[in-house]
């Protein structure tokens, strides 16, 4: 099945889009990783000014001794890293599916890895992984039982029509509530269905044309697959349209809509939602949050007009695409095919072993997380990262002390937010229990199945009931790291915790430069656009004087309008520039926690001239380590989606973007007033 993205938390960089497929084949052969330099001499084009570009600058020459491996549709620093991981990760495991003395752990993580690895016995499943559901919905005889099978496929992780979840009540984030919200699109975004420009419309008819083969290799005749395809694409595009820009939804307020259980299911009563909540596994619950009632106005009138069969075209639509990566070789070509090759340009499927090393992470990433800790990460590692996020800390509460725009009173309201943030280093306090999970060394999508409903349903279990904020959202193993607006946390797995984030033989300068800009980064959504919406308890409680909140609206916009001037891909297919307000969040955390980190480095190194390493100062070295840090290759195909879909910038504006606002970069590499490197009206948030 598909490996989704999580929610409700502004991260680091995309985590797992792109084609994660999670099964197939692939005539790759592995090699070793080759070892990460924290600080990468070889990466920087000296032909470059550093005040002209400093992106093309850090990172030129790597970008030409890069090119995007072709099971890849991006390639840069800390992908090796991910890259890297996967080898780590692979030895676990092999030693775990390994016959002989196995613990707990490593019997149910090893047979869901050797399952995957069993490409013939997947083939001589078929299809069979589906039959049960695809029986439940041929069954349904009534528009009535539509939403029961619907939450019959919810609750083993197949994707329908809307989501039902779980969230931190918006007002008072110590209690968990239920939430439902648009959602049942297989394309990224509701921009695929509805633009009309050249790109938008070959997306759609490529979009067609896969969905048809998929059923023809079901064993529909190619005449009724054609037929279904359509039926799928204006189901999705009546989904598309009552959706909300997701734009538009980083306003936490456009989602704020708590109601009763009765109003919500009288608001859309073709969804047949109380049936739906009693099916959906959830405990108990009076009232709940609607994130997009529109949505649920706009498509029970669909529910309506819609026939009963098409319905159940639809479900059977999403139940084969949500399998694919699970199923026979055929699937997985077809699914790469359209949602790799095209969505993302990338040339090959990657290896099986790092599919099936992804799925087991996606599957019982806290189990084997505890396995890989265990062998990477020791207390020593968690005690200096929490020595750099004091540092780190103690620079924003400066940085705050010393703002000109903003009042004593607000100051205040920030200074009780950031000493309230709790940090959350390498690995959860207590392990996650999978005892329950059934895990088969023959029956890799029964695995995979039994691992989302696990999922779904301890998210179930949350409802009602007080907030655990100690619940990670990522594996330990993830190389990234998220700030949660209700939890009021920043969180760093042990994964990013190497080079080239962190190197143990590093300089300070580097990083500061590297993770310590990171620190910064997730600290600052805690006031970005959306963040600072929240309180000091994860409550959506407005703490800002009015002036002090034009203050910083006026700001923010000087940072969208910067970010929106920027071009994120030019092809033949025209033109496309960052999307400013999308990007507005991650973009005032880059800007953040570069500063932040900055003023922690220059604090502690003070002023006196250190000795230059490699003919570089300490703050050069920092912006450096900075700038390589989002080295990068992508295609353009997948610039383009990113562009859509990623409210991350890609890494030349992350890095040319944020310096040109900076006067500590300046300094360092003594650019002068009038050289691109230098904003005029340099944008300042935090
Ligand atoms: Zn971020």
């Amino acid at each position: 099945m598909r490996i989704r993205i999580l929610c409700f938390s502004t991260l680091l960089f995309a985590s797992l889009l792109g084609s994660a497929q999670t099964a197939g084949t692939s005539s790759q052969t592995s090699e070793f990783p080759k070892e990460i330099p924290s600080f990468d001499l070889s990466a920087i084009d000296k032909s470059i000014d550093p005040c002209v570009d400093f992106y093309q600058y850090s990172c030129g020459n790597w970008m030409r001794n890069n090119p995007i491996p072709p099971d890849k549709p991006s390639w840069g620093r800390f992908y090796e890293l991910r890259d890297d991981n996967l080898y780590v990760l692979r030895d676990i495991l092999e030693q775990a599916q390994a016959p002989g003395k196995r613990n707990a752990i490593q019997q149910k993580v090893g047979d869901f890895y050797a399952a995957c690895m069993d490409e013939s016995a997947i083939e001589k499943k078929g299809t069979a992984p589906l039959t049960s559901t695809m029986n439940q919905i041929a069954a349904v005889k009534t528009k009535r039982e539509l939403t029961k099978q619907i939450g019959t496929m919810h609750r083993d992780g197949i994707p329908a029509l809307f989501t039902f979840g779980q969230m931190p009540d918006m007002h008072d984030s110590r209690q968990t509530i239920a939430d439902i919200d648009q959602g049942g699109l297989t394309l990224p975004d509701r921009d695929y269905y509805i633009k009309d420009d050249p790109k938008s419309v070959e997306t759609r008819a490529k979009y067609v044309e896969h969905v048809q083969k998929m059923f023809e290799l079901l064993g529909d005749k190619p005449e009724r697959a054609a037929a279904e395809a359509k039926t799928v694409l204006a189901i999705e595009t009546g989904l598309a349209k009552a959706a909300m820009d997701r734009t538009v939804r980083r306003d936490p307020h456009t989602r704020d809509h708590m109601m009763l259980a009765a109003d919500a299911i009288a608001l859309a009563p073709n969804f047949e939602l109380s049936e739906y909540f009693v099916e959906s596994g959830a405990p108990k619950f009076s009232s709940l949050n609607v994130s997009n009632p529109d949505f649920f106005k706009a498509v029970n009138q669909q529910i309506d007009s819609t026939s009963l069969d098409d319905w159940k075209i639809y479900l059977r639509w999403r139940t084969l695409d949500s399998y694919a990566p699970a199923l026979p070789k055929a699937f997985v070509d077809e699914d790469f095919r359209f949602n790799g090759a095209f969505m993302s340009g990338q040339k090959e499927i990657e290896a099986r072993w790092k599919r099936c090393v992804k799925s087991t992470d996606h599957s019982l990433g806290m189990a084997l997380g505890q396995l890989y800790v265990d062998k990477t990460f020791g207390p020593e590692g968690k005690e200096r990262t929490i020595n750099m996020v004091h540092a780190i800390e103690a620079a924003m509460h400066q940085d705050v002390a010393d703002l000109t725009w903003m009042s004593d009173t607000t100051k205040q309201k920030a200074y009780e937010k950031l000493n309230a943030i709790v940090n959350n280093i390498g690995y959860p306090d207590k392990w996650r229990d999978y005892s329950s999970v059934v895990v088969t060394r023959d029956e890799y999508a029964g695995n995979f199945r039994r691992a989302s409903a696990f999922e779904v349903q301890r998210q179930r279990n949350k409802i009602a009931k007080p907030t655990d904020k100690k619940d990670w959202g990522m594996t330990p193993p993830t190389v990234n790291a998220y700030y949660r607006p209700p939890m009021n946390d920043i969180n760093f797995p042990a994964g990013i915790l190497q080079p080239p984030f962190y190197g143990k033989t590093m300089d300070d300068a580097v990083n500061y430069g590297a993770i310590g800009v990171v620190i910064g980064h997730e600290l600052t959504h805690g006031f970005d656009d959306q963040g600072r919406k929240y309180d000091a308890d994860g409550n959506l409680k407005d703490w800002w004087t009015p002036d002090d909140a034009k203050g910083f609206e006026d700001r923010a916009n000087c940072t969208a309008d910067e970010y929106s001037s920027f071009v994120a891909v030019k092809d033949d297919k025209g033109e496309v520039k960052l999307n400013g307000r999308l990007t507005l969040g991650e973009n005032t955390a880059d800007n953040g926690g570069l500063k932040l980190a900055y003023i922690a480095l220059t604090s502690m190194i003070g002023n006196t001239p250190v000795k230059p390493i490699d003919g570089y100062t300490s703050q050069q070295r920092f912006f450096i380590a900075y700038g390589q840090i989002w080295c990068q290759n992508v295609t353009d195909q997948e610039a383009r989606r990113l562009a859509i879909i990623d409210p991350h910038s890609p890494g030349r504006w992350r890095v040319n973007g944020a310096v040109q606002n900076s006067a500590g970069f300046q300094q360092a590499f003594g650019c002068k007033a009038g050289q691109p490197m230098v904003r005029e009206n340099a944008c300042r948030v935090w």
